[in-house]
Order: C-alpha cells, then sequence, then structure tokens
C-alpha cells in the first residue's frame, strides 16, 4: 500500500511521465494506442499531447495505418522531437573515460573517450575530467546539452551524486555532482555505470518490454543491474550490484575487496588479459576474430565462469531476460553462448522455463546511452516541462 498523495500536480507529471515512456517503447503509435496501453482516457491523452506538443517535446510524423482508420478514427501517429533537448554522458571506468551527445531517443550524435593513468589520485582525476569535457562541449557547442549525466565504476550514491568509494583506484567520497554543477553551470546526475546502463536497456535498448531482468557488464571488473516488478533496484547506500564480488572459488585468489575467490579475479577483461599475457582485451577480441584456439578457448571458459555463478543468480530470481554486455560479450561470440549453455542447464529453474540471455541492443555504446539515461529521464521525462 502507498501512503503518497496524489495531488493534481503530481498526477499530471505521472501521466506526462506515463506519455513519454510509451512513445519510447512503441514504435510511432497513435493518440488511441497510447490511450489504450497507459488505460488513460483519450481526453486525458490528448491534453497531454496537446501540450507536449505546444512544448515541442512531440511531433505528429504522418498517418499512421491503423484498424481505426476503417471506422473513419484519426489514425496520425506520433513520435518524440528527438533533438529538443540533448543531453550529455559520462562513462567513468577504471580505466577509461567515454563522453557522448545523446537525444531524448538514447541516440548518440557524438562521442569520444580518453584514457585514464594507472593510477590517478580523485583530485587530478577530476580536473582532467573536467577539462576533458569542457573542449569535448566546447567543440560540439552547435549541439549544445541540458544536462549531464555520470554512470561511474564504484560504490555510487544516487541520492547525493557522489562515488562513495572507489577502493581499487584510492577514491573515497568523490563529489562529483557538486563539482560538475558547478563547473558547467547544468544539473548534474550521478549513478552506478551498470545501473545506468540497466535503466538504458529499459528505456532503450533490449527490454523494454520486460518487468523483471538482470544486466551483467564484463569491463575491468563485473558489475550489474536489476530491474524488478518494473523499478530499477537500488538498495539504501551502496546500491548493491555486485556480480562480479559473488564467490566463484571459494579460498581462491585474493581481491582487492577483501575477500577471495571473487568472480571477477576469473572472468573479467583484466583477468583474461593477463591468463593470456596479452597487452589489452582488444588484441585478444582480435585474436579470436581471427581464430585463435587459446583466445577463443580463453573466452568460452570465462562465460563458463560467469555462468555458474549466473545459474545460481537465476534460482534466486527467476527473471524473463539477462543482458551481458562489455567488450567481450559480442552476439553469438563464445562468451555469451557459453553463459547461455551453462547458465540455462545448471539452474534447476532455468531447466523448468528457460532465460533469454542476449547481447546488449545498445553497442559499444551502452555506457554512454546508459549515463545519459539517467538524465533525461530524471531531468526530463520525470520531472520538468518548459520550452
Ligand atoms: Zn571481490
Amino acid at each position: 500500500m502507498s501512503f503518497i498523495g496524489q495531488n493534481t500536480l503530481r498526477t499530471k507529471q505521472l501521466n506526462r511521465t506515463l506519455v513519454f515512456q510509451t512513445l519510447l517503447r512503441l514504435e510511432a503509435p497513435t493518440r488511441q494506442e497510447i490511450a489504450a496501453f497507459t488505460k488513460l482516457t483519450p481526453a486525458t491523452i490528448t491534453n497531454i499531447v496537446n501540450e507536449l506538443m505546444e512544448y515541442g517535446y512531440v511531433v505528429e510524423l504522418g498517418n499512421g495505418v491503423s484498424e481505426l482508420k476503417r471506422a473513419g478514427r484519426k489514425t496520425v501517429v506520433l513520435g518524440l522531437n528527438e533533438e529538443k533537448k540533448r543531453v550529455a554522458g559520462v562513462h567513468i571506468r577504471s580505466d577509461r573515460v567515454e563522453l557522448g551527445i545523446v537525444t531524448l531517443r538514447g541516440k548518440v550524435l557524438k562521442s569520444t573517450s580518453f584514457d585514464l593513468p594507472a593510477t590517478i589520485g580523485q583530485d587530478d582525476f577530476l580536473e582532467l575530467l573536467t577539462k576533458e569535457l569542457e573542449s569535448f562541449l566546447q567543440e560540439n557547442k552547435a549541439l549544445p546539452v541540458s544536462c549531464i549525466g555520470v554512470g561511474s565504476v564504484g560504490l555510487v550514491d544516487y541520492e547525493s551524486g557522489r562515488i562513495l568509494e572507489a577502493e581499487h583506484l584510492g577514491w573515497e567520497n568523490v563529489d562529483i555532482e557538486a563539482l560538475l554543477s558547478r563547473s558547467f553551470n547544468l544539473p548534474v546526475y550521478v549513478d552506478h555505470h551498470v545501473r545506468a546502463m540497466t535503466l538504458a536497456e529499459k528505456m532503450f535498448g533490449a527490454c523494454k518490454n520486460q518487468s523483471d531482468f538482470l544486466c551483467v557488464y564484463i569491463g575491468q571488473g563485473i558489475g550489474s543491474g536489476l530491474f524488478l516488478r518494473d523499478q530499477l533496484y537500488r538498495s539504501e547506500t551502496t546500491g548493491a550490484g555486485e556480480f562480479g564480488h559473488m564467490t566463484y572459488q571459494p579460498g581462491g585468489k585474493a581481491c582487492w575487496c577483501g575477500n577471495k575467490g571473487c568472480l571477477e579475479r576469473y572472468a573479467s577483461e583484466e583477468a583474461v588479459v593477463h591468463e593470456l599475457n596479452m597487452d589489452s582485451i582488444t588484441s585478444v577480441l582480435e585474436a579470436c576474430r581471427n581464430g585463435d584456439a587459446d583466445a577463443v578457448q580463453a573466452l568460452r571458459s570465462a562465460g563458463g565462469k560467469i555462468a555458474v555463478v549466473l545459474s545460481s543468480f537465476i534460482n534466486m530470481f527467476h527473471v524473463q531476460k539477462i543482458v551481458i554486455g562489455g567488450d567481450m560479450a559480442r552476439e553469438d561470440g563464445p562468451l555469451l553462448l557459453e553463459i547461455r549453455e551453462k547458465a540455462n542447464a545448471d539452474s534447476f529453474l532455468a531447466r523448468k522455463r528457460k532465460v533469454e540471455i542476449t547481447t546488449t541492443a545498445l553497442g559499444d555504446q551502452q555506457g554512454i546511452i546508459g549515463a545519459a539515461s539517467i538524465a533525461l529521464l530524471e531531468s526530463i521525462f520525470t520531472v520538468s516541462i518548459n520550452k
């Protein structure tokens, strides 16, 4: 039961959000289809659509083909005016930062990235980030942004916009929201990078129609985000989702988190590169494409290890779909094929009803789109409306 009151203004905002979400979910819907989908009255939908058209967020795309046409009803289809507003997406990994300018429909118009030195203190990091973001936005000043979304590694407190801790980088209590909003004079929203990607899969990607799903991202470490009953799961302070720190090998390799045998010590990009004694994940993937048996086997083996932990997860949360992201998880690549087969075979519940396991629909820009999606949801789709 909810004890939150619904005053008229709040109801109006909620209905407006529903219309935005429906426009993202359905391809070019008519007003009638939006009404049927949201279960709001046609009059309410007409009012909201008129308002959103007046403010320039929604446009009529032309006539659609519909059963209703025969009944003599208006069948104009609607769409988001994609570039009415743009946001900046900042994806902070341990080894590099990706920057992008993203539209209302999650399309990346421009992007760039820069590498982080192996050890960089938080003050130097913030200085570098501000400088790089400033020059990126300046180069693309013909495409101004209305706010900034940040998806970062580490323990991220979404409410305060801080990176509480990125122990492996030696960062602590990084007030990134305050710094960026001061430097750029724009609203800034911060969340964990994999939770942000999870939100993006729901808004723009492979899970628009799923109410319960898991996203796993394999990078330097392994993280995850969980959608349950149409809500992005965030625990009180730490955010949860530390998939890479679930135990794969009790008493195994020491992990920076303080435990031993964590999955990411065996199956992350870093682990695979180290195992093959190669210089980067790019070289590993290149070797894999050229049919190098060792590289293919290393990816398959990493997939098998991820599947061990994943099958336990499926027994606990039998979600409908699991999205695996990161450069190692290409569709029909050895890692994904192994995860798909083994996780479904080894989970008792998945043997009763198979779980769909797929790669991200957002490609190698999932980090940027993820970061942008927090800003889009918070600043445009749920709250403000202005010209
Ligand atoms: Zn660990």
